[in-house]
């Protein structure tokens, strides 16, 4: 029978506030789900609910047709690990990781069984008998989930696990976890508010704001098709520039400039709208290079979408490259490699050019436009 997770119109209030708001959401069984947001957005709060840890305050949790809205933590079967790890910092790693089989006295030998079959699975058999206390960060992490796995639960529940870890242990362990995971086949919930864990973790991405979810779609749906400016802004780059309509398909920037755009969108009056372009999706010329008289057909050729503009602030890591252009009105992010940019630098005169299929007209208040 299916072991879906349900969560149907659940609020939460904290005295007068409403920290979690009409929340609907099904999560899909063997996948990854990420809750990402800002700090405060609730997401804990909803991960905590989905634990036990929290009652709703209105609106039900069902798993496999199953009411599990008023269940106690201990009776849902879901393994968790929080932030803090919560190991047991003088217990052994096995006496960590059979310490839930011992609260529910699973016999002795099954407990053993269980322990050695998970300490392959984080391969530290070798440190069965260390003390946590003397373990790396990362292989106190990787405790942390086999005790969370110990009695093979329905869901893990993940949350901010990895934030107390250094940017390259973290990134390892993000790869880590995503591979046990896919491996395992294990529905897992995990709270981020990191964008690039989500996207480089995620099946699917819940995105909270204030409460509420802005929106929920795989990672490349959120970062190429995002339903608002907010949820445009919090995944990744992205230019995000005031635009007003001008026809069906083109729209004026700040600095007058007018731009082609592929699809159309319906607009209703009045309605606030942003054009949003990825870093990556604009293509970058030295203006210099290409001589005034070609850049005059150039910017014909590319249907008005072409704007000359000048450097004036570069961030250059070796392998890639994001350069500032200021153009006049607004500024624009570019990311390219110093390979297909040779000679840019601060004051370069370029010609950015933004393809009409990759600008996107999204609403500035919440709310998708219709397509
Ligand atoms: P962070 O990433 O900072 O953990 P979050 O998105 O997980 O943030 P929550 O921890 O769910 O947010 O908190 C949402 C709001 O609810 C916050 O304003 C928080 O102060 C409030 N809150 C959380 N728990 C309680 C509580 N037990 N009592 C009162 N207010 C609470």
């Amino acid at each position: 029978m299916s072991n879906q997770l349900v969560i149907e119109n659940v609020n939460k209030q904290f005295g007068a506030v409403q920290v979690v708001k009409h929340v609907n959401l099904s999560i899909p069984e063997g996948k990854l789900v990420c809750f990402l947001g800002p700090s405060g957005c609730g997401k804990t709060t909803l991960l905590r609910m989905i634990a036990g840890l929290e009652t709703p305050t209105s609106g039900r949790l069902t798993m496999a047709g199953k009411d599990l809205t008023n269940v106690p933590a201990c009776e849902r079967d879901f393994g968790m690990v929080f932030q803090s790890l919560a190991l047991f910092p003088h217990m052994s790693v096995a006496g960590n990781i059979a310490y839930p089989l011992r609260l529910r006295k699973v016999d002795k030998q099954s407990q053993e069984k269980r322990v050695d079959e998970l300490l392959q699975l984080i391969q530290l058999p070798h440190m069965a008998n260390r003390p946590v206390a003397q373990l790396s960060g990362g292989q106190r992490q990787r405790v942390a989930i086999a005790r969370a796995l110990a009695s093979a639960p329905k869901l893990l529940l993940l949350d901010e696990p990895l934030s107390a870890l250094d940017a390259k242990l973290r990134e390892a362990m993000q790869v880590e976890i995503r591979l046990l995971q896919q491996r395992l086949g294990i529905t897992t919930i995990m709270v981020t508010h990191d964008q690039r864990e989500a996207m480089t973790m995620a099946d699917v991405i819940v995105v909270m704001e204030q409460g509420r979810i802005a929106q929920i779609g795989s990672p490349l749906e959120v970062y190429r098709d995002p339903v608002n400016e907010f949820v445009a802004d919090f995944i990744g780059l992205g230019n995000i520039l005031p635009a007003v309509p001008n026809g069906d398909q083109r729209v004026r920037l700040a600095g007058g400039q007018q731009i082609d755009i592929s699809g159309s969108r319906k607009i209703s009056d009045g309605q606030e709208i942003r054009l949003l372009i990825r870093p990556e999706d604009v293509c970058l010329k030295i203006s210099e290079a290409v001589g005034h008289k070609d850049l005059q057909s150039s910017i014909r050729n590319d249907n008005n979408n072409c704007l000359p503009g000048q450097v004036s602030f570069i961030r250059d890591v070796g392998s890639s490259l994001e350069a500032t252009i200021d153009c006049s009105g607004f500024s624009l992010t570019v990311a390219t490699s110093p390979r297909e940019v040779p000679g840019l630098a601060i004051g370069s005169q370029v010609l950015a050019t933004l393809p009409p299929h990759a600008c996107k007209l999204i609403d500035a208040s919440p709310g998708r436009l219709a397509a």
